[in-house]
């Protein structure tokens, strides 16, 4: 089979992916920015191929790897002047600051996130780093609640753009609480927004019509119930609207590996 498909794939590869060893090549808009249409390898089930901002989504059977170059598909005072995704500053702030711009801009990565397929609980769980955590739909990394070690977010607030995303000082535009475009314009508060290294998803703020917080989640930020994309029930982290917002003391499960 394996030869078949290696014998065939240039006759199919104008038409789709053939197996997760041909190219992974991006597709760009006409910004050059935003990732459309992910190269999917045919044994990715279909939850992950919500993560619309991917590069390529491949599985060997194990792992789930998703590549992305991290680039917001929505507008941001991040962006250079001159894309076409640039706006100056406009909404309301997190928390209802007075937005202060920091001094960094938007700029392409290379990300690769190995998750767990069958993601499990771990027996002792590791802390989430600084940097990126996860993966949202759009591609955007998610961190965690922290600006830099044990310091809290507080002082960061003030500089998440109208969709509650900033660039680091490394460039990396990123989301430590709910990413508004996702919950507010491309799904909705109770959908799917990503996953976390450890392989277990990410939901919005709220879940059958009822506001998530923290009270109703253990000690990593979720819970196990039954959603719309795991019937059967599964754990999961859903982001609040205050301190972890997304993930408390940890990864629930055993971490895959992201290069960044
Ligand atoms: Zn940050
Ligand atoms: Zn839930």
């Amino acid at each position: 089979m394996k030869l078949f498909l290696t014998y065939f794939c240039p006759f199919f590869i104008l038409f789709q992916s053939c197996s997760k060893d041909s190219s992974t090549t991006s597709t760009s808009n006409s910004n050059g920015n935003t990732p459309t249409n992910p190269v999917v390898s045919n044994t990715v089930p279909d939850v992950y191929k919500k993560i619309y901002g991917a590069s390529s989504i491949t599985s060997d059977g194990t792992y789930i790897t998703i590549k992305s170059i991290g680039l917001p598909d929505h507008k941001s005072p991040y962006y250079a002047t001159t894309n076409a995704l640039y706006e100056a500053y406009t909404g309301t702030t997190f928390g209802g600051n007075i937005f202060q711009k920091n001094p960094n801009s938007i700029a392409e990565k290379a990300y690769t996130f190995k998750i767990p397929l069958d993601p499990k609980v771990a027996s002792t769980h590791a802390a989430t780093p600084l940097g990126a955590i996860g993966v949202s739909l759009n591609g955007v990394p998610f961190y965690n609640q922290y600006a830099g070690p044990n310091q809290p977010l507080t002082n960061e607030i003030v500089s998440f753009d109208r969709y509650y995303g900033h660039p680091a000082p490394s460039n990396a535009y990123h989301y430590h609480v709910e990413p508004l475009y996702l919950t507010t314009v491309k799904v909705t508060k109770s959908a799917l927004l990503g996953f976390l290294l450890d392989g277990f998803p990410v939901y919005g703020p709220e879940e059958n019509g009822a506001t998530i917080d923290n009270t109703k989640l253990d000690a990593y930020h979720g819970h196990v119930s039954v959603t719309a994309d795991f019937p059967n029930g599964l754990y999961h982290y859903h982001i609040t609207s205050t301190d972890p917002y997304l993930n408390g003391s940890g990864y629930y499960g055993t971490p895959g590996t992201i290069s960044q």
